[in-house]
């Protein structure tokens, strides 16, 4: 039985959806202590928990600590199944963050299989839907996974109740992908999402887009909800690229002006521009271990965040013959080579 301390690197909740999602694909059990020891509420919380439920059921494991609040949890996986799945955190926790633990064991099995949450789907420190579709399952279709998601309600904090719907072909075997450059600039937008708030939020944080990326008026969106969707705001930049499409997020929120929104998440961009790396921040700790378990691959990326160093030490106790290396090209780009007989 594999033994992993979620104390070690970032120690949040990716590691425990890391070791379940390579627990299932590789049929090893584990047992992890000190589940988000470095959060300010530590151990399982609803997103979490869901997570660990949704694996089991997956994959027919046996579980112990399965509980909220639980710090230890033992985890013994049988075989993947495909199925329709549903499943509801039951708070805003993140669904894209449900979807990811379960989403490399359903793509190894052999039928399709269909997979409903509900909860938040648009979370300040996860993925957005939108990065989902935008960012990452495209370069999963690249790697031989055609996974559609479908956003059928928009759920923010605190109230979430939002709901997504992915359908997910079977792919024996992710194939490498090589992704040095962006590629040539095909467009670049920004939405400012609002529910159940003053439209003049998302309006002045699109005029701060405006001025501090120098984009025009018919790059800028207002995208309004239906308040019972709210309250609720959420910035997104969207880079498309002819090899890989960016998405920046800000959240809106109490006593944090809706300029100082716009102007975080342009700092990011710009961060990201002025590294000339192909692959952002977020999406690369994400890319990561699709691209393990293909055996095979690379990508240029921003300085490597903790997410990312402590994903890469979680993968290789469970892969420990995957060589997995992080490179500097200069002072703001890196390569992250995988490469290792997979068979
Ligand atoms: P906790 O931090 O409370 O344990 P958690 O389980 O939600 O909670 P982390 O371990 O911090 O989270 O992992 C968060 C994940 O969400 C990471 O994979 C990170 O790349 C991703 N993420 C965070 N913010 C964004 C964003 N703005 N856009 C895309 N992905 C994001």
């Amino acid at each position: 039985m594999l033994e992993i301390d979620g104390s070690e690197g970032e120690g949040g909740g990716q590691i425990v959806r890391t070791a379940l999602a390579l627990s299932m694909c590789t049929g090893q059990p584990f047992r992890i202590r000190n589940i988000r020891a470095k959060r300010p509420r530590p151990g399982l919380l609803r997103q979490h928990l869901t997570a660990v439920l949704a694996a089991a059921e997956v994959s027919g494991a046996r579980v112990e600590g399965a509980a909220p609040g639980s710090q230890t949890l033992t985890f013994e996986p049988g075989l993947p199944h495909a199925g329709d799945y549903r499943f509801a955190i039951g708070t805003a926790g993140s669904c894209t963050l449900v979807l990811q633990t379960v989403l490399p064991a359903l793509l190894q099995v052999s039928q399709p299989s269909i997979l409903t949450v509900n909860g938040g789907t648009h979370n300040p420190h996860a993925p957005p839907v939108d990065f989902l579709q935008q960012a990452l399952l495209p370069l999963l279709k690249n790697m031989g996974a055609p996974i559609e998601l479908v956003l059928k309600r928009h759920g923010f904090y605190p109230s979430g109740g939002g709901e997504l719907v992915a359908s997910i072909e079977p792919c024996a075997k992710l194939q490498g992908l090589e992704l040095e450059a962006r590629g040539q600039r095909i467009d670049s937008y920004a939405e400012a999402y609002i529910a159940a708030l003053p439209f003049h939020i998302a309006e002045r944080e699109l005029d701060t887009v405006g001025k501090l990326m120098n984009w025009s008026a018919e790059k800028l969106h207002v995208r309004g909800l239906a308040n019972d969707r709210g309250p609720g705001n959420v910035l997104m930049l969207t880079l498309h690229y002819q090899n890989i499409t960016e998405v920046f997020t800000g959240f809106g929120e109490r006593g944090v002006t809706a300029e100082n929104v716009a102007r975080q998440v342009c700092r990011e961009v710009l961060d990201y521009l002025a590294s000339g790396a192909a692959v952002g921040n977020y999406l690369a700790d994400q890319l990561i271990l699709p691209l393990a378990l293909a055996g095979q691959g690379s990508f240029t990326t921003t300085a490597p965040s903790r997410h990312l160093l402590t994903n890469i030490a979680v993968i290789q106790r469970f892969l420990p013959i995957a060589k997995l290396a992080i490179l500097k090209e200069d002072a703001h780009c890196y390569r992250v080579v995988v490469d290792w007989p997979s068979p």
